[in-house]
């Protein structure tokens, strides 16, 4: 993208979930002048919490991955953001309660001593297996993600990303290319055949990598990844907030029905309104699929790509069932995932069997209920095209609803005798909510499933034969998460700035450019206390 001289370039970013709200800071910060359109009346996609009564249910964060330690580049990314000072992080000493029907529980503590102590008590005839499995989750706490973005890498950031990902690809060498649940079925012990998947939280028939789950209980155990009190939408509008204040736009209510081409290069954006906004560039930060195919009209779509959403398979869908209860839960203590139950009777749901419910207790987060009271949510995953089906006739689909709400709280007074006495609020959001206020194809809530094939794709941040448009959120960043998504919208402003021959640089909100590169940032900064912003080389 060439300059004009004199004149800020603008941009135009698509989506302000927390990819397109990390694109915007940054672009900021890099001296683009940028609009975000967000067809929403509020920040955040999928990373969101909403009210019910006197109870906020949250509707995302688990793990934040990067939330320390303060040296972490990660770390680094989130405070640039905004989005951790002054927020209470909280770090479980428990991941998931895995309860068994034979009374057992397999307790999975986020300490990797803890952890193999209590899986060896469990199942030692699995000593060998327990022992490298935990060494592989250590090694998973030593992996460090490129700040830079692949496209930029040189043969030095190769090699280095090499050394630093060696000691894990040594300890997980033999497990390469496996499933959680093909590594499960290593154990001797029925206990941890059946529960290790759960641990997963993906559980079966689904084909979770098992790489996937090192890295991800890596950073949990390393205590690099917590969650932050006050919830998802508290943290999304923190970044919104970050972005404001750095001189940025946002546009809500805002639907874009098109990205309007002239000449094979994106030049703007037209609203379902009808309006029109022109830019020197155009970021989608919202569903892949619906940018592919309609806002692009599919016709910078290779065969590659074309493949890749016709057999890649992507997050079911997700019914979050929750209940606001007039109790305490003192006696589970808290997790970062809660409690993997089993039921006595499978149950079906929207024609799917289940034989397990996950139930997170969000007891480590006061902020959700009132005084004396906790949020419950279930997590069960359930078919999209099933409940799109059911949607088109709204009466049924609110009866169903109910009668699903009431068939588990069925189940879970076999857990909590009297809980349904107790229960002051209750709500569910089928796959289809999620589908109607985020965009994401089928429902899919975190765009790409991380099988073991798909966890080493890269997916492709701009299209061929269309110039000044990229993409960056979860459909660029397979298995997708918060930081992937934040960390993809840094990528694609690095990318730019190289384009465009400047130096990436990027501050934290008390710091001070020396050189302020765009004029949104420099006159909030003026009085504040002088340090120097991270410069990067934006050339390869
Ligand atoms: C229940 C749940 C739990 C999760 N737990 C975790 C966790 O613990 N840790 C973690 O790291 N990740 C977690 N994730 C995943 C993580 O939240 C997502 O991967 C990430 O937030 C995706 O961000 P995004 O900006 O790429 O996409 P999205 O959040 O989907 O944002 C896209 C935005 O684009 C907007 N949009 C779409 N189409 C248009 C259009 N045509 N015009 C204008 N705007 C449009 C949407 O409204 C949306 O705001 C969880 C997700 C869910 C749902």
């Amino acid at each position: 993208m060439e300059r004009a001289p004199g004149r800020e370039k603008s941009l135009i970013i698509v989506g302000a979930g927390i990819a397109g709200l990390s694109t915007g800071c940054y672009a900021q910060m890099n001296g683009y002048r940028s609009r975000l359109f967000e067809m929403h009346d509020k920040p955040g996609g999928v990373c969101t919490s909403w009210q019910r009564g006197d109870y906020t249910i949250d509707g995302c964060i688990h793990w934040l991955t990067g939330s320390a330690p303060a040296t972490s580049p990660l770390h680094r990314m989130w405070e640039e953001l905004g989005a951790v000072q002054g927020r209470q992080l909280v770090y479980p000493e428990v991941f998931m309660r895995i309860e068994g029907l034979d009374g057992r529980t397999l307790v999975a503590y986020t300490d990797t001593d803890r952890l193999q102590r209590a899986l060896l008590e469990l199942a030692p005839e699995d000593k060998k297996l327990i022992r490298r499995w935990v060494r592989a989750v250590r090694a998973g706490t030593r992996l460090e993600l490129p700040m830079r973005p692949p496209e930029l890498a040189g043969v030095a950031d190769k090699l280095r990303g090499f050394m630093r990902s060696l000691p894990f690809a040594l300890r997980t060498r033999d497990w390469f290319g496996l499933s959680v649940s093909e590594l499960a079925a290593r154990f001797k012990s029925p206990i941890l055949r059946e529960g290790f998947p759960q641990l997963g939280v993906w559980p079966p028939p689904l084909e979770l990598s098992a790489l996937f789950m090192f890295v991800n209980l890596g950073y949990i155990c390393a205590k690099q990844a917590g969650y932050p009190v006050g919830g998802s939408l508290a943290f999304a509008r923190a970044i919104e907030a970050r972005y404001r204040e750095l001189g940025g736009e946002c546009h809500y209510g805002a639907r874009v029905a098109r990205i309007l081409v002239e000449n094979d290069r994106a030049v703007g954006i037209r609203l379902a309104s009808g309006e029109e906004h022109r830019a020197d560039a155009v970021i989608s930060a919202a569903d892949g699929h619906s940018t592919l195919f309609e806002l692009l009209e599919g016709r910078y779509v290779d065969e590659g790509l074309r493949g890749d959403y016709q057999r890649l398979p992507v997050f079911p869908g997700l019914l979050q069932v929750s209940f606001g209860v007039r109790q305490r839960f003192e006696e589970v203590s808290p997790s970062v995932m809660g409690l993997s139950l089993p039921l006595r009777e499978p149950l079906r749901i929207a024609a799917q069997e289940h034989r397990r419910l996950l139930l997170s207790l969000y007891q480590h987060d006061p902020t959700l209920a009132p005084a004396g009271c906790t949020v419950l949510k279930l997590f069960i995953q359930s078919d999209h095209a099933w409940w799109a089906a059911l949607s088109k006739d709204p009466q049924r689909y609110a009866a169903e609803k109910e009668r699903l709400a009431d068939q588990l709280l069925a189940a879970l007074e076999t857990r909590f005798p009297g809980l349904s006495s107790r229960v002051e609020m209750r709500d569910v959001a089928t796959p289809v909510t999620t589908e109607r206020y985020t965009g994401n194809w089928r429902g899919a809530y975190q765009g790409w499933f991380p099988t073991p094939g798909a966890m080493r794709r890269r997916m492709r941040k701009t299209l061929p034969g269309l110039e000044a448009f990229y993409m960056a959120g979860q459909w660029v960043s397979p298995g997708g998460g918060l930081m992937p998504s934040a960390l993809s919208g840094r990528h694609i402003i690095q990318l730019l700035c190289a384009r465009d021959g400047r130096r990436f640089v990027a501050w934290r909100p008390r710091e001070r450019p020396r050189r302020a590169p765009g004029r949104a940032a420099a006159p909030a900064m003026a009085s504040l206390p002088v340090q120097a912003p991270r410069a990067e080389r934006s050339t390869p």
